[in-house]
């Protein structure tokens, strides 16, 4: 039973995310096509691309260099609202830490609560409004959840993509408040935002990564 994850596993672990992204690129453009103008898959695999290229290289000091290279890439690399929003996403949630060579599952949550907080301060969304952050609030309230409790990497992270999936499905009953989809307004009903569905795959792979290798 593993409670932890060093700045090498974090690292590999990323590397999965990024390919499991790039080889959804087509899954996410049909999404924003459906309710948004169609870039979303493209962006998300670019940066994606240069993540994992970054991360190749990456001799990380420390597990949070980990995450600082994740968001600034994206920041650097991506255009559109996701580039911000997700750069946000990796980058926010490691400022003023003590950093560490490994990290516990109350470091993820802890790391994750932050920059959720700073997304929402800078995308205004809140949950119900069809956004990533239907899909991340879920994960990251399952991974304090899990800290509080106790459980292990693996478990907690089953549970963060799980919650993330639901979130991601509960966007498909709501009508869009944010972003292109928003001029869609009751037409939205029924599809599944484009953003919520990429932080499901995100976590999604930080699981099954834990699961084959922790
Ligand atoms: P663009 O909107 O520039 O075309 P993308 O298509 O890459 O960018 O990303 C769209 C996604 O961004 C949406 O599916 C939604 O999840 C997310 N998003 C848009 N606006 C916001 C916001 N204000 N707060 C949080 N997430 C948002
Ligand atoms: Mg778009």
């Amino acid at each position: 039973m593993r409670v932890d994850i060093n700045k090498e596993e974090l690292k590999n672990m990323f590397i999965a995310v990024s390919e499991k992204i790039i080889s959804s690129e087509d899954f996410l453009t049909e999404i924003d096509l459906k309710i948004g103008d169609g870039d979303h898959g493209t962006g998300m695999a670019l940066g994606f691309k240069n993540v994992k290229e970054q991360l190749e290289i990456l001799k990380p000091d420390y597990a949070e260099d980990v995450f600082k290279t994740i968001g600034t890439t994206m920041l650097d690399t991506m255009g559109g609202a996701s580039g911000v929003l997700f750069g946000t996403v990796f980058i926010s949630g490691i400022l003023n830490r003590n950093p560490s060579e490994k990290l516990t599952v109350f470091d993820l949550s802890e790391i994750f609560t932050k920059s959720l907080k700073v997304l929402k301060n800078r995308g205004k969304a809140e949950v119900g409004d069809k956004t990533m952050v239907d899909a991340f609030e879920p994960a990251v309230k399952a991974l304090e959840d899990s800290a509080i409790k106790g459980k292990d990497m693996k478990e907690s992270l089953k549970e963060a993509a799980g919650k993330s999936k639901e979130g991601m499905e509960y966007t498909k009953t709501i009508q869009a408040k944010f972003g292109r989809a928003k001029s869609y307004g009751e037409k939205s009903i029924g599809l599944q935002d484009a953003g919520a569905t990429s932080i499901w795959l995100i976590f999604q792979e930080m699981s099954d990564w834990a699961d084959n290798n922790l």
